[in-house]
């Protein structure tokens, strides 16, 4: 067993960027295996520099490590290329000794980019990041997509789809008011980026299983994109991503089986937020409440999106969300859960309410039901506990930190079973109370 697993138990920007950073340093590959390149983090450079990831795995960063994008995975070449110019660009080496891209994995081509920004522009609008990304899952599952194997095996017929698929949108655009393009140049400069990536093409399910079996095998990590509740499956459909954002989706989205999972750490964030609509059952509307906990917005762990500039829903902590989170992801028993933004908790004022369990049609339920309407249905059940105004970025072991935040820990810890074993105590990379709390 040797593939661990990072994955966020509630709807994304939970912190996993540093994490899988941390742990990357402890593997020999490092994979992503859901999305594309709409999620990403990013990594602090050992030099203190920041490097914005958002296909290529964090172990990039780090020398001796060989990072694969999996076959689970969406892939823009023209996005790749300039990911892969911007990490070359602060002095890291990136070739085929160290990247390598998944020739099952799916194309995204400039049509689905176009769809995106039609459907974005009308009624059907999601809130979706325009990246194409829906489009081409849908087509994949309709078994009309373009993986990237094509790149190699057949780059003019990969041509020729991505000519004829923007020629056939054309009536779309039109109508939709967007501006006459040259289908033509479109698809040339498309192919040029795609031959840019065809040395980084391979059968990563074929290596990973042979690294898998070696005497001595590879540790693998596997970061997780997005998050539990945006899963295609099992998150608050329709507001969910269009991939499997779970640790089963670890097995389709690299080809390993489930035997190889080993640990697999959830994370959550001590103030929970959303982005965009959907249901949010412990969200806090009260404007002077709402004020506080987001602070003065300027700071690097400000709750907006970094590129959209989007202010984020805020809430209180929803543990019967987390516990279903954790059922599904099998994480319990050996398993553990990192909990980031704890210095933030204090924002609160002088107590902070967690949410314990629901209480639907009059009945008490500890696990959250899987439906966006039915989540819109239950009411949060709170306890609440005493906080702390001691400012604890500075702490490093749990110990030292304030009594009311060591209860505050070890009441989740009671509700989920397992050890909250990272505690992220503020944004920089060194913030972080590791405990010592497995085996
Ligand atoms: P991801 O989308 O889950 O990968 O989230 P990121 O790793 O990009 O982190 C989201 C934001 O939270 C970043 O601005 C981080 O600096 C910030 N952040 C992460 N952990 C902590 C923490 O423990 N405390 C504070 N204050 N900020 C944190």
């Amino acid at each position: 067993m040797s593939v661990d697993v990072i994955v966020g138990l509630q709807r994304g920007d939970e912190g996993k960027g540093r994490f899988v950073d941390m742990l990357s340093e402890k593997h020999d590959i490092v994979t992503r295996f859901n999305g594309g390149n709409n999620a990403g983090h990013t990594v602090v450079l050992p030099d203190g520099r920041e490097l914005a990831l958002h296909l290529v795995p964090s172990g990039i960063a780090h020398p001796g490590i060989m990072n694969i994008i999996g076959n689970g995975t969406l892939v823009n070449p023209i996005k790749l290329v300039e990911e892969i110019d911007d990490i070359k660009s602060k002095g890291i080496e990136v070739n085929s000794r160290n990247l390598m891209l998944s020739s099952a994995a799916h194309l995204i081509l400039p049509h689905h980019i176009y769809d995106d920004e039609i459907r974005e522009a009308g009624k059907g609008r999601q809130g979706s990041t325009k990246s194409g990304i829906a489009q081409v899952a849908s087509q994949k599952a309709m078994r009309a997509g373009a993986r990237v194997e094509l790149i190699n095996d057949n780059p003019e017929g990969l041509s020729d789809i991505v000519y004829e698929g923007l020629v056939a949108q054309r009536p779309l655009r039109q109508e939709a008011g967007l501006e006459p393009i040259d289908e033509a140049a479109v698809a040339k400069e498309y192919i040029e980026n795609a031959k840019r990536i065809r040395g980084f093409v391979t059968d990563t399910v074929l290596y990973l299983n042979q690294q898998l079996r070696l005497d001595k095998p590879a540790r693998v990590l596997a970061e997780g994109a997005q998050a539990f509740w945006l899963d295609i499956d099992h998150g608050m459909y329709p507001y969910t991503t269009s991939s499997s954002t779970t640790s089963g989706g670890v097995c389709t989205g690299l080809g390993v089986a489930p035997a190889f999972i080993d640990q697999v750490t959830g994370i959550a964030k001590a103030i929970p937020s959303h982005v965009g609509g959907g249901p949010f059952v412990t969200e806090i509307t009260e404007t002077e409440q709402l004020k506080r906990l987001h602070g003065d917005m300027t700071t690097i762990d400000a709750e907006k999106g970094t590129t959209t500039g989007r202010i984020r829903r805020l809430g209180h902590l929803d543990l019967p969300q987390i516990r279903r989170s954790q059922m599904v992801n099998g994480i319990e028993g050996k398993q553990d859960m990192a909990l980031t933004k704890l210095d933030w908790v204090r924002r609160y004022g002088d107590e902070v309410k967690i949410c314990v369990a629901y209480s639907l049609e009059g009945k008490r339920i500890e696990i959250a039901p899987d439906a966006a309407y039915k989540l819109e249905q239950v009411t949060p059940i709170y306890e609440s506990l005493p906080t702390w105004q001691e400012d604890i970025q500075d702490i490093r072991q749990f110990d030292d930190l304030p009594k009311a935040a060591q209860n505050y820990i070890e009441f989740i810890e009671g509700i989920t079973k397992v050890p909250i074993s990272l505690i992220g105590v503020g944004p920089r990379r060194d913030q972080v109370i590791v405990r010592d709390v497995l085996d």
